[in-house]
Parts: C-alpha cells; sequence; structure tokens
C-alpha cells in the first residue's frame, strides 16, 4: 500500500468544516477519513447515520453550509405527515435527506454492511476521498440523565444539551471491530488528523473501536488533532458540559491530557497561546493558530498551516 495518505478521525459539523479547507489543499483522492457512528439511530423504521451524513453531503457539497447539517434547499413535507405517526419528530429529516436513510436502509436489508453502502452512497454523489465508518457493528451513544438514560441525538437535538450529565455509555462498543484495513491505514497513513470534533461522543467512541487506540499510541508521532475547545469552551456543542461531567479540565489543555497518549502534536487558538508550555510539558509538540473557522478562507488556512508543518 501506498503510504502518500492522510487518515483522518472525524465527528460531524466541526469535522466537516475543517475537511472542506483540507480538500482545497490536498487532493481529495488521498484522505481516508473515519467518521463516527456512535449518533447512529433507527427511527420511522429507518437507518440514519448522521456524522458520515454530515461529512458526505459536505463533499459532494451538498451540505447546507449555514446549518452545517442536512441538504441544501431541503424541504420537510415527508417528516410533517411521519410526525402523526411517531413521537420522533423532533429529528429533523428533510425530505432529501430521508432518500438516503430509505436507500442505506433498504441496502441493509439485502445484508450491505455499513461500509459498503457508504461507499456506495459517496460513489453516488462523486466523493473522491474514502468516508469509512469506524465500525461496521452497532454503537449507539447513551446520555445519562437525572431523569433517564438517552439516545445522544435525542440529548442534542430534543433536549437541547439542557439536562445535567451523569453519565456517557457507549452500547456495543465492545463488540466493535474496525472496518478491514484501517489499522493498516493507522500504520501506514503518511500523516493522522484528528478533527476538531468532540472528544468525547465523536473521537472516543473512534478511539474505543477494537485495535483503533492501541495502533494509533504506536505511531503518536505523526497523529496530529485540532483542538475543538477555544478559551475553556465549545464553538458549538455539549464538549464542554461533557467533558466537566467526566472530571475534565475544559480546556485545551484538559483535550491535550485527553489524547496524550495518541497524539504527537496539537494545534491550540492563538488565543489559547499562553497554554502552550503547559501542552508541551506533556511531551506534545504544540501549535498556535486561528482555528476558528468562520469562512472558506479561514478553512483553508488553517488546512494549509497543519499541512505545511514539519
Ligand atoms: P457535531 O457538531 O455534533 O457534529 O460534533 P463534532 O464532533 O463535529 O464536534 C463539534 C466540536 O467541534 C465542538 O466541540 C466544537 O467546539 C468544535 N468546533 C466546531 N467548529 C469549530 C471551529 O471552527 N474551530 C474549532 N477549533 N473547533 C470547532
Amino acid at each position: 500500500m501506498n503510504s502518500d495518505f492522510y487518515l483522518l478521525l472525524a465527528g460531524g459539523v466541526g469535522a466537516a468544516k475543517f475537511i472542506e479547507g483540507l480538500v482545497n489543499v490536498v487532493n481529495p483522492e488521498l484522505l481516508k477519513i473515519i467518521v463516527n457512528t456512535g449518533d447512529d439511530i433507527d427511527l420511522f423504521g429507518l437507518k440514519i447515520c448522521p456524522d458520515l451524513d454530515i461529512i458526505t453531503y459536505t463533499l459532494s457539497n451538498f451540505i447546507d453550509k449555514e446549518k452545517g447539517w442536512g441538504f441544501a434547499e431541503e424541504t420537510f413535507n415527508c417528516l410533517s405527515i411521519l410526525k402523526k405517526f411517531y413521537n420522533a419528530g423532533w429529528f429533523n429529516a428533510g425530505d432529501k435527506d430521508l432518500a438516503i436513510h430509505i436507500y442505506r436502509t433498504d441496502l441493509y436489508s439485502q445484508g450491505f454492511s455499513k461500509a459498503e453502502i457508504t461507499a456506495k452512497i459517496c460513489k453516488s454523489f462523486g466523493v473522491k476521498s474514502q468516508i469509512i465508518p469506524m465500525s461496521n457493528e452497532p454503537v449507539e451513544t447513551y446520555i445519562k440523565t437525572p431523569t433517564e438514560s438517552m439516545h445522544f441525538e435525542k440529548y442534542y437535538i430534543k433536549y437541547q444539551c439542557k439536562p445535567e450529565i451523569l453519565g456517557v455509555e457507549f452500547k456495543g462498543i465492545k463488540e466493535a471491530k474496525p472496518v478491514k484495513g484501517v489499522l493498516e491505514y493507522i500504520n501506514k497513513a503518511k500523516r493522522i488528523i484528528i478533527c476538531p470534533s468532540n472528544p468525547i461522543v465523536s473521537i472516543e467512541t473512534i478511539l474505543q473501536v477494537k485495535g483503533i487506540k492501541d495502533s494509533l499510541s504506536k505511531v503518536k508521532k505523526k497523529v496530529y488533532a485540532i483542538s475543538p475547545i477555544i478559551k475553556g469552551t465549545t464553538v458549538k456543542g455539549p464538549a464542554d458540559k461533557l467533558m466537566k461531567s467526566l472530571g475534565l479540565e475544559v480546556s485545551c489543555v484538559g483535550v491535550a491530557n485527553f489524547y496524550k497518549n495518541i497524539i504527537g502534536h496539537f494545534i491550540i487558538d492563538n488565543k489559547d497561546c499562553k497554554l502552550k508550555p503547559e501542552i508541551e510539558k506533556l511531551g506534545i509538540r504544540t501549535y498556535c493558530y486561528d482555528t476558528l473557522m468562520t469562512s472558506i478562507e479561514k478553512k483553508i488556512q488553517l488546512a494549509q498551516f497543519i499541512i505545511n508543518l514539519s
């Protein structure tokens, strides 16, 4: 196997922003992207893979750039009727989105694996990068709250991350194996990049798949991560709340500590640069840059900065 490719670990929206910049700097055919599937959920009798879809729609240019998820120019007619039958109307499945979920569910019933289905969708959409689910086996992230333990999507969308978090559980993770070839990709990749994603419910899910954390720890010198935490807070989503509930320090130092056994390089925001010496004490080479990706130019600049690091 040729070693000129980049391997990425990705969640949804934060990762997609970075990857949108990266494909302007690196040939998209040289990217292999391992995507979290802990957010996957069965609703309306359909198989839904939110993070895989966000990355796929981004790389095929179908994404709603403002929202960061779903198709652009989407309508919600089907959902308005589904709501009459199901109690899951809180999940904003658009009409075009539902077409993907129907196709995926159909292929599942024919016996195709998640990785095969993802590859077929990518091919139909003209995606040049290889998008790989973290595992073919089902894993579901549950958030324990004072009133109930609920699927992460329900916590995120229906309850808007408001309930207190008492714990996180990755159901099915013990049975989850990496997709064929992934451990070899970890060994062979020119560089591995952990995207700015939720460290707990996007990246840790991938890391807990059998063999992945161990394999990364052996090649950590070529592993780069971008902090999703800037000045002690998230850009979006509940990463700060989740980190706090697990007793981690909510800062880029907390993220560095969380990743310290698997990374050799860490990119933190300029606003946190005073924390660089503290992170370097962990044996991690640390770089400061403007990591807030508010425009396509800034996404490209961040990607270029990381690719140029030696
Ligand atoms: P999703 O948003 O739920 O799909 O989850 P992700 O796993 O993609 O994680 C979102 C994480 O990315 C959050 O912790 C955000 O703070 C982080 N993030 C989002 N946008 C940016 C950005 O522009 N810069 C940086 N550094 N982090 C970001």
